[in-house]
């Protein structure tokens, strides 16, 4: 028997083993495939390119069966995937397939207010839709993400969350304290006060430090806005686009208005690209101030309405998730706040993919997110750089969708042959990309520039406090998804 055959053997008898062990202390907690608890957390995620089909799942009820786990996977040295809301579209980012053993957050969904409602403290599993219905009913909510059924953890470790209050109140700045286990078994709060330097790395460290299993978030003061989920139609894009630019140039004059452009592409149903996007206005009255350019006369609505309404009823109602299989994946990308910069980027993109419009089931979006400076204020000093030199910028997001793993080549293939032309020609014209990477939306392919775009001296401290807390690697190596700090 070869060396790579005999460590297959080894291998799947530790994680067999490891399975059998938490399956007979925590038996209505491990999940074998033939379940349908098993299916339910392996095609959990938003994305079928994650559902990798580990050998069993482990779904903790609390903090110290999260401890039992781990220890488990250490002594067997058994590899393992962390899964809050499966919204990061990156294969083996919270999954594994039959080598090693997935975590599943679920069980984890726990929220309870402050007194004073200043604070809500969560558990793991918590998303952000059933988070902004329970703080509704206290009148607050949280500095959270916009649409989607994403994860509270995972945003914050992928260094948000970014949403629409991002615009007044900054972003990446949800967290006031986040509980975890450490390597070693040890369960720790991280924050401003404890471990402060832990609490530094893991807004944006990714799953590198510790397992999450609670959360405390800061509420804000917002009970209800004019949130409007429209449509511009086809045809717009030169007043769209110049819409974007002057938004991240002037935007920050009214910080309770902001927006997310969608640009949208469903070869299937039209030839047209349609522009699309979610506009929010948190201030008084029913007339949203700030988003003139993004309203008649200068760029009418043509489908949708701005309605007062709770963040809890819009997320809830909002069916953002793609045919059950449909395979996906985020690609990131950054200007300067220029319409010249934006037009180059949603040009080069939709002439570059427009060959995919036979791929089954293709569809895609380009969104464009005007970025101010009251953004990119994040906490001071903060992992990833980010600071008001990022800002006044666009970010965009590609979130291409398809239909069968048998395309996935040649969609990938497309997709990064356009980001590398849209990347020249932005750089040839002085307008990009920028340095910022936001671990929450990067391409799987984007993860060997990520860390080091959070500049050499952050990065080095992350490693040094990666060392200090893990000193074994356990989540670099029994946790081999996601993006590493010991290998950046
Ligand atoms: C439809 C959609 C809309 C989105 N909209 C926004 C938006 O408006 N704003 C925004 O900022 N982002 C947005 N995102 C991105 C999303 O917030 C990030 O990808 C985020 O990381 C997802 O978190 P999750 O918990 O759902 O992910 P998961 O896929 O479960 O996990 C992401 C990563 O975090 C790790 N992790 C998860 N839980 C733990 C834990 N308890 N302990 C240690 N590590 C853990 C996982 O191992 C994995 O590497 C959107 C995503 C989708 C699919």
């Amino acid at each position: 028997m070869g060396l790579a055959a005999l460590l297959t053997v080894v291998s799947s008898a530790a994680v067999d083993d490891g399975c059998n062990a938490l399956a007979s202390s925590h038996p209505d907690k491990t999940f074998f495939p033939g379940s349908e608890r098993y299916r339910f957390e392996n095609e959990y995620s938003w994305t079928s390119t994650t559902y990798l089909g580990p050998s069993c799942i482990f779904a903790p009820q609390g903090a110290e069966d999260v401890q039992f786990a781990l220890q488990t996977f250490r002594e067997r040295q058994v590899q393992f995937a962390i899964r809050c809301g499966g919204a990061m579209p990156i294969d083996n980012a919270a999954n594994i397939g039959p080598e090693g053993i997935m975590m599943a957050m679920t069980n984890l969904t726990s929220m309870a207010i402050s007194d004073d409602t200043e604070t809500v403290t969560i558990g793991a599993g918590v998303t952000w839709p059933p988070l902004y219905a329970y703080l509704d009913e206290f009148g607050v909510t949280a500095n959270g993400i916009r649409s989607g059924n994403g994860g509270v953890v995972g945003a914050i470790l992928g260094g948000g969350p970014f949403g629409f209050m991002a615009y007044e109140y900054g972003m990446s700045n949800a967290a006031r304290s986040l509980e975890c286990v450490l390597a070693d078994g040890t369960l720790v709060t991280a924050s401003a006060k404890e471990h402060p330097d832990l609490f530094w790395a893991l807004v944006g460290g990714g799953n590198n430090y510790c397992i999450v299993t609670k959360a405390v978030l800061n509420t804000i003061p917002i009970s209800s806005a004019l949130i409007g989920t429209v449509s511009w139609g086809s045809g717009v894009s030169e007043q769209y686009i110049k819409s974007v630019e002057q938004f991240a140039l002037h935007g920050a004059e009214h910080p309770k208005a902001s927006f997310e452009g969608q640009t949208r592409w469903v070869p299937s149903r039209s030839p047209d690209i349609s522009f699309d996007g979610y506009l929010w206005y948190s201030g008084e009255g029913d007339v949203p101030v700030g988003l003139e350019n993004f309203t008649a006369p200068i760029l009418p609505i043509t489908r949708g309405n701005i309605t007062r309404t709770t963040i809890g009823q819009w997320s809830n109602e909002f069916n953002y998730a793609p045919p059950f299989g449909t395979r996906a994946i985020f690609h990131w990308l950054t200007s300067d706040a220029n319409a010249t910069a934006a037009r180059i980027a949603f040009d080069t993109y939709y002439e570059s993919i427009a060959s995919l419009a036979d791929v089954q089931g293709f569809s895609t979006a380009f969104s464009m997110l005007p970025i101010t400076p009251i953004v990119t204020a994040a906490p001071r000093g903060n992992a990833m750089s980010l600071g008001k030199d990022d800002s006044p910028a666009i970010w965009y997001v590609e979130s291409p969708l398809w239909s069968n793993p048998e395309d996935d080549e040649r969609v990938l293939r497309i997709h990064a042959e356009a980001n590398e032309k849209i990347r020249a020609k932005l750089s040839a014209a002085g307008l990009g990309p920028l340095p910022f990477m936001y671990l929450s939306d990067i391409q799987k392919s984007q993860i060997p520039e990520t860390f080091p775009a959070y500049g050499a001296r952050n990065l080095r401290k992350m490693k040094a406090v990666r060392d200090k807390y893990d000193p074994d690697r356990v989540f670099t190596e029994l946790v081999p998804g996601g993006a590493k700090v010991a290998l950046a």
